[in-house]
């Protein structure tokens, strides 16, 4: 029976994910200290057998027997690895380390859920993973930026020097179900409060754009690039190329939930990047990979659990 560890198994992502292994009959260690996700998620993961939850911080040691391992923990909404920033950059590199330390005494393969963020405000469009971007090293959002820059450039080191067989995934915008009601990120906020009613707060004037991947389509491309040949290291970007103004997006939720909501405009946050959209060359190429759902589709799915969840 393989052995996998999902750290931050109970976040959004990798809720799903751990569902999708646990019906491969592998058993799934799901590490999290339980930072930044909805509390929901530990009651839908703790009815499956194959799933052991375990409450622990990553930037401790930890000692298992693992074959695999999808290093995900961080939280990933801006609200939240603001809060504590010093802990988001420790989270990145002392817990990345030692999630490198892990596999490397198991010979485990290891995947690194890394961002789009790498590129920062980036000055190439749409972003090629050849591209090196454009980040702040100094800002608000240098602590998951970084960071994360930092635990790509640990990924690699331990693969040079060691010979880790590593994956690296460049994740970008994901939505869908299990997102907690107050993560904080766009998709999250407009349908809670498109639901609710209040005023849907668009930062800056809505013309800064992303590109929004239906959860259950990445963690496809996660499982996929878990599973290429030995030596695939990537980066590669993982993400729906279909690009989307903040604005627009705001008129898609109000007009799928049938909503009274206003537009309030609000100030745009330090270092917001103004574009953003994956080339998905390589996944395609590579890992055969690319997003099928539509972002209606996705959205009207995300809306389903929102409604469902958002007025409790
Ligand atoms: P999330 O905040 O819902 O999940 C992160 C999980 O990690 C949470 O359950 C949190 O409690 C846990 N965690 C945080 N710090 C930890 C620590 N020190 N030790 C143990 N657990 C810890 O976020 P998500 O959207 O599910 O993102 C998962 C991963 O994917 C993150 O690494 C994120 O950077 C990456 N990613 C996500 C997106 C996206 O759009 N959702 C985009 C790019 C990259
Ligand atoms: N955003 C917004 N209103 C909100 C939350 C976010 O207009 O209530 C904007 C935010 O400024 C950014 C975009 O939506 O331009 C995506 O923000 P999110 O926090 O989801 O992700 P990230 O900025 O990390 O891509």
């Amino acid at each position: 029976m393989k052995s996998i560890l999902i750290t931050g198994g109970a976040g959004f992502i990798g809720s799903h994910l751990s569902l999708a292994l646990a019906k491969t009959n592998a058993k799934i260690y799901c590490i999290d200290n339980f930072f930044s996700c909805a509390n929901r998620n530990r009651e839908y993961l703790s009815k499956v057998k194959n799933i052991e939850i375990i409450e622990h911080d990553i930037c401790s040691t930890l000692d298992l027997e693992v074959d695999e391992i999808y290093n995900l923990a961080c939280p990933a909404s801006p609200i939240h690895y603001q809060k504590d920033p010093v802990k988001t950059v420790q989270t990145n590199v002392v817990g990345t380390f030692n999630m490198l330390e892990l596999a490397k005494k198991n010979n485990a393969r290891i995947l690194q859920a890394s961002t789009s963020e790498v590129y920062g405000s980036p000055s190439v469009h749409p972003q090629p993973e050849e591209y090196w971007g454009n980040v702040n090293p100094i800002g608000v959002r240098s602590c998951y930026d970084e960071g994360k820059r930092c635990a790509e450039t640990l990924f690699f080191d331990y693969h040079r020097q060691f010979d880790l067989d590593i994956k690296v995934m460049r994740i970008f915008n994901t939505y869908g179900p299990h997102m907690s009601l107050n993560d904080g990120r766009v998709v999250s906020n407009f349908i809670t409060q498109a639901l609710r009613g209040i005023d849907i707060t668009i930062y800056g004037d809505g013309t800064q754009t992303r590109s929004f991947c239906y959860v259950d389509d990445l963690v496809d491309g996660m499982v996929k690039m878990m599973s290429t040949a030995k030596g695939l290291t990537g980066p590669i970007n993982f993400g729906n190329p279909h690009e989307v103004m903040i604005k627009d997006l705001a008129e898609v939720i109000i007009k799928l939930t049938h909503s009274k909501s206003r537009i309030q405009y609000r100030p745009i946050p330090q270092d917001d990047p103004i574009r953003r959209k994956p080339d998905i060359s390589k996944a395609i190429k590579l890992v055969d990979w690319s997003p099928t759902t539509s972002l209606e589709k996705g959205l009207i799915k995300t809306i389903n659990y929102f409604s469902q969840h958002s007025m409790n």
